[in-house]
């Protein structure tokens, strides 16, 4: 029992904590309402300074032959056009495929999966300082909990006095096939919204939008009408759109998208990834924040069942850590969102950045990271 921990949250952040606590010998669980392979709705551009971590906690992902990305193009509805070298650069892979790897990784470490299985509570056991998680007809205990449920959930606990504006979004995603260089991360504004694009595995690209919900109602609901009025207005867009081959036709959508402040330890457990506050995916690095805070737990957590550190320790350690690599990114990423809602002010960003390319370079590294 001493050494046990659950993980809420099979996506991710929580996949590759339990790899790594796996990998150290403790005895993990991940409950995951879902199952696997799936697919999500997700821009799939994975910022390089994860690569590594990746590597280490899945090495078959070194065997498979994955797009770099190093170049960035940022366009709205008028005619120019911002063009630059991407900082550190990334690489691009399906949820579908990273998330199914990331688990058959795990399955072989140990870990113990409940899979279409909801987690609804959790209770702490005073007496022998140990945590029980509720699921439908069954309790299981552990000396740990990690909570890595991701943006939007039943164990969501957001400050909602720290709430950005209450816009409400909603993203949709294709997988497509089109001729274009594989290199290059495209985001594409139009009114009310963005479009990125950028390549994944198998010569595919990912195709993904975020945009106000108002605008889809605007438009009755549909979707192929919305692409039409309002994407479209960026040529670049439409062009896209019209040479694409649709790898599934339907689209994968989500709503409700905040990005609220949430926090790194709430409720007993320790929050990874998401569920410690989300990143407008503007700033493109969600993922790696979800990696990199499992490394950082996975290793903090280790220190203390080795009695090194006391649980107040664990905590303050953790808690710092999260604060100071993130809040700020979190914070800052908020007015990128804002921004980008108008093709407006993305014009005036993009002349700017054209006259003082070094600014949109000084906002690329203080969103991301540095490899790890
Ligand atoms: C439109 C959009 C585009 C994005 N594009 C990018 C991008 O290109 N690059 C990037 O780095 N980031 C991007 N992000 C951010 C990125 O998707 C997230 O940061 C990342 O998915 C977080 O991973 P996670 O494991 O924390 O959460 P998730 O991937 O959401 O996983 C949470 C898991 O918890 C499970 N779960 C939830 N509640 C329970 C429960 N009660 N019991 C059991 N299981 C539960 C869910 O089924 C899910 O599998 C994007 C986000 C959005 C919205």
């Amino acid at each position: 029992m001493k050494k046990s921990v659950i993980i809420i949250g099979g996506g991710l952040a929580g996949l590759a904590l339990s790899i790594d606590l796996g990998k150290r010998g403790y005895d993990v669980t991940v409950i995951e309402k879902g199952n696997y392979p799936r697919h999500k709705v997700c821009g799939e551009y994975i910022s390089i300074e994860s690569q590594n971590y990746l590597f280490s906690i899945c090495p078959v992902l070194m065997e498979i032959k994955l797009p770099l990305i190093t170049h960035f193009k940022l366009t709205s509805t008028g005619n120019k056009e911002f063009h630059s070298r991407l900082d550190l650069g990334g690489f691009g892979i399906s949820r579908y495929l990273l998330e199914n790897l990331l688990f058959e990784e795990a399955r072989m470490k140990g870990v113990h999966f409940h899979l279409n299985s909801k987690a609804i509570g959790i209770q702490e056991n005073p007496i022998d300082n140990t945590y029980t998680v509720l699921l439908k007809n069954e309790k299981i205990n552990a000396a740990l909990v990690c909570n890595a449920s991701g943006r939007k959930s039943n164990f969501e606990v957001a400050d909602t006095t720290r709430k950005m504006s209450e816009t409400n979004l909603i993203a949709v995603k294709y997988h497509v096939r089109l001729e274009r260089d594989p290199s290059l991360i495209e985001i594409h504004s139009f009114p009310g919204g963005y479009c990125g694009i950028s390549s994944i595995e198998d010569n595919k690209a990912c195709l993904c939008y975020i945009v106000k919900a108002s605008k889809l109602k605007d438009v009755q609901n549909s979707i192929p009408i919305l692409e039409k009025e309002i994407l479209f207005k960026n040529k670049r867009l439409k062009k896209i759109f019209n040479s694409s081959t649709f790898v599934y036709t339907e689209p994968l959508t989500i709503s409700g998208i905040n990005f609220n402040i949430k926090h790194p330890f709430s409720e007993n457990t320790f929050c990874i990834g998401d569920s410690a506050g989300s990143i407008a995916p503007i700033t493109g690095n969600g993922m790696s924040m979800g990696l990199r805070s499992a490394f950082v737990l996975a290793s903090a957590i280790d220190t203390y069942f080795s009695d090194t550190i006391s649980m107040v320790e664990l905590k303050s350690e953790y808690t710092s850590f999260w604060n100071k690599e993130f809040a700020t990114r979190v914070r800052l990423s908020r007015h990128f969102q804002k921004l980008s809602e108008s093709p407006r002010l993305t014009n005036i960003t993009i002349g700017i950045f054209n006259v003082f390319p070094f600014l949109a370079q000084g906002i690329m590294k203080r969103t991301h990271g540095q490899p790890f």
